[in-house]
């Protein structure tokens, strides 16, 4: 196993293009795809990362599980559905003699992925392995066929197998990245890239040194796609999904929401907490290490700027990027005088909910109380017990959390007064001003969740004229 360093390590003009599942969902969403790719060669050299299929990392999962209880089986029919839709796809869009190697491709991994299933049935001890194993036949999969739809539309694409770039350690199916996936992934693509090239591999997936099969976690493809930027010192990480970008609200709740030009890594980071359509800040890690920016882009509106994410994005005085929320939190509140003067009480407190795995978001204390919320209030009784030996312990369920997001905030003396004016009529709690002074965030009852949000966008948004696309005037302000 050696590790060759390309002299031609960096690779400033490449472009990392990563397209999620529901980018390739049909056979519509994948020449989409390939428009894309085929554009993209104009001015820099795409390296493809790509998701499974919509819909197929879930049925190979939901066959594992079932072959764990027993019934390897039983799942089969819908793993052949799946397994079809990439075989219709190569007939309509793939050109005949990939149609055919495809056909091929499928027909063994059928084969292989009944064999594994079997093996988890039968050896439960190594059911972790085995599981990842059959879940990077969804990666594998669709970056083999859509390696064939891209040779169709003559984009000279390569496949490459993720597994011999991404190394991880051995924790399947939250595997971490070790520091040689950087050298392996530069041995394996800048060969390609150099010989104009444009490689094709699966996210999600990875090895062991040892060369057995690991996963990064669900949703793992745009962390593949941010450590094969980084490896490749690439120019920018492009995230292909269905949005134009990272919204200003949640647009089921401020029907006027718009997609945020740019973003700060910080804010970026803010805002992951609230919605699965922005980027998780262990994804972007890769990238803030080496100032590469991160850009979300809709492949059902390529033409769309979408929202880039940079080390610094755009400060501009008086700034709010976004106002985010969360329902479903449960606020708890402990009082004990025992707290005053007393050093380690926290670290007790805090303790209990490390010993029943549940988060804590948001955190506010004074001299004798602590206040605190949580979304996931499964241990929530047995929480409560431990803590009532710490102090008096009050829970209050059904709130939601509103996080006003902007580095803006750092230098607009009064936008919290703002923000309190705007929503003077609803009982706010818990208000914390992060740490990294991009957020403003408070608690509120569920129930006024949406007035307050409406509002807040309404008044730091809309009523101000402060037009996120085009702020000519508010870009001034920020020189
Ligand atoms: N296919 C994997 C999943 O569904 C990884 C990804 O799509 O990012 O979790
Ligand atoms: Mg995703």
């Amino acid at each position: 196993m050696s590790e060759s360093t390309t002299p031609s390590a960096g690779r400033a003009d490449a472009t990392v293009l990563k397209f999620g599942g529901t980018s390739v969902a049909d056979a519509a969403a994948l020449q989409r795809v390939a428009g894309v790719v085929h554009d993209a060669q104009r001015g820099t050299r795409p390296v493809v990362v790509v998701s499974a299929l919509a819909g197929g990392t879930d049925a190979l999962l939901a066959a594992a599980d079932a072959a764990a209880s027993g019934d390897p089986k039983l799942m089969l029919p819908q793993l052949d559905a799946l397994l079809e839709r990439h075989a219709e796809i190569a007939r309509g869009l793939a050109r005949p003699e990939s149609a055919k190697g495809i056909g091929t491709v499928l027909a063994r991994a059928r084969a292989e992925i009944a064999d594994l299933l079997e093996r988890v049935a039968a050896e439960p001890e190594h059911q972790p392995a085995l599981r990842d194993e059959i879940a990077s036949y969804g990666e594998r999969l669709s970056a083999a066929l859509l390696t064939a739809v891209l040779l169709a539309a003559d984009v000279p694409a390569r496949y490459v197998d993720a597994r011999h770039c991404l190394i991880t350690d051995e924790t399947h199916g939250r595997a971490t990245p070790l520091p040689n996936t950087e050298q392996r992934t530069r041995a394996e693509l800048a060969p390609l890239l150099d010989r104009r090239l444009v490689p094709v591999l699966g996210g999600y997936i990875g090895a062991t040194l040892e060369g057995v099969t690991t996963t990064l976690g669900r949703g793992g493809s745009d962390y593949s796609a941010a450590l094969v930027g980084a490896a490749l010192a690439a120019r920018e990480i492009q995230i292909w999904t269905d949005v134009s970008g990272v919204l200003s609200a949640d647009p089921r709740v401020v029907p006027g929401a718009r997609p945020i030009p740019s973003l700060s890594y910080a804010e970026a980071a803010e805002l992951a907490y609230f919605g699965a359509k922005v980027l998780h800040p262990k994804t972007i890690q890769p990238a803030m290490e080496r100032d590469i920016p991160v850009r979300i882009c809709n492949s059902h509106a390529p033409g769309d700027p979408g929202t880039v994410v940079t080390a610094r994005g755009e400060v501009r005085a008086g700034a709010v990027k976004a106002i985010a929320h969360k329902t479903g939190i449960t606020v708890l509140q402990i009082n004990s005088t025992r707290m005053l003067g007393a050093y380690g009480f926290l670290r007790g407190l805090f303790e209990v909910f490390e010993r029943h795995q549940t988060v804590v978001d948001v955190v506010t204390t004074s001299e004798v109380s602590v206040s605190l919320t949580v979304d996931d209030a499964g241990s929530l009784p047995a929480i409560v017990a431990e803590l009532q030996a710490l102090g008096t312990v009050a829970v209050e369920s059904g709130r939601a959390i509103v996080c006003v997001v902007g580095e803006g905030l750092r230098i607009t003396p009064g936008i919290a007064a703002r923000v309190f004016a705007t929503i003077a009529d609803i009982n706010v709690s818990l208000i914390s001003q992060g740490a990294s002074r991009v957020n403003l965030t408070f608690v509120v009852e569920e129930t006024r969740v949406r007035e307050a949000v409406l509002r807040l966008h309404e008044a730091l948004f809309e009523r101000q004229g402060v037009d996120l696309g085009a702020a000519a005037a508010a870009e001034e302000l920020a020189s």
